[in-house]
């Protein structure tokens, strides 16, 4: 079981119009993650950059939930396990 999202205060996406290096760097992305330790916004593993990921590995921020209008669930990069999206993160997504 995750223990990670106990501990997790849920704050605003940083760039709640997307990809937060993407847009910096003008690239493409298909799906949005938000980072729940900071708020940073990066694209799926579906997208040429993957920054969602890279951001869990630098630095370590273990849980994401899906910043896509039509889904509610998070992932534990640690843990490799599917969660139910924190209610305090909920007035946060789209
Ligand atoms: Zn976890
Ligand atoms: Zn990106
Ligand atoms: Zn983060």
């Amino acid at each position: 079981m995750c223990s990670h999202v106990a501990g997790l205060e849920p704050v605003p996406p940083r760039t709640p119009r997307g990809c937060e290096e993407c847009l910096k760097s003008g690239d493409r992305w298909v799906h949005l993650r938000l980072c729940l330790s900071c708020g940073h916004v990066g694209c799926c593993d579906s997208s040429p950059n993957k920054h969602a990921t890279k951001h869990f590995h630098h630095p370590t921020h273990p849980v994401v939930v899906s910043f896509e209008p039509d889904e509610r669930w998070g992932w534990c990069y640690v843990d490799e396990e599917m969660l139910e999206v924190p209610a305090a993160a909920e007035p946060y997504l789209r």
